[in-house]
């Protein structure tokens, strides 16, 4: 299954790929956990997620449209209702790209470094 290593575990998890074996989807819809992975069975849904995905989605979508917001304000001087169409849906459009991909990184990272959940009974 290759090497347990922490880029291992991000570059799979980035691109919603079981950070185990790097084949098998990671998420059944848009971000359930698929255990046991359809490929090679690694129970995926041990590895804790929690709050950090969207804690990663709003630090780095809020890095790119803050500057990109500040700058076209500066640069075009749009009203705030044609700002407000502009960035609205660029930012629910980037937290709904990013958020899976933030989770795949998470549990990738779980992966790399053992982190489990220790509450689970299964
Ligand atoms: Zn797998």
């Amino acid at each position: 299954m290759g090497e347990r290593s922490i880029w291992t575990g991000l570059r799979r998890g980035l691109s919603e790929r079981c950070p185990n074996c790097g084949e098998g989807r990671l998420f059944r819809g848009f971000l359930t956990v698929r255990s046991p992975c359809g490929v090679c069975g690694s129970d995926n849904a041990r590895f804790p997620s929690d709050d950090f995905p969207p804690y990663l989605t709003i630090l780095v979508v809020g890095h790119v449209v803050v500057p990109l917001f500040m700058w076209s304000d500066r640069a075009w001087e749009l009203s705030s209702w044609a700002q407000a169409a502009v960035w609205l849906p660029v930012t629910l459009a980037l937290c709904l790209a990013l958020l899976p991909r933030m989770k795949g990184a998470t549990v990738g990272l779980c992966w790399a470094t053992g982190l489990v959940r220790q509450d689970r009974t299964g």
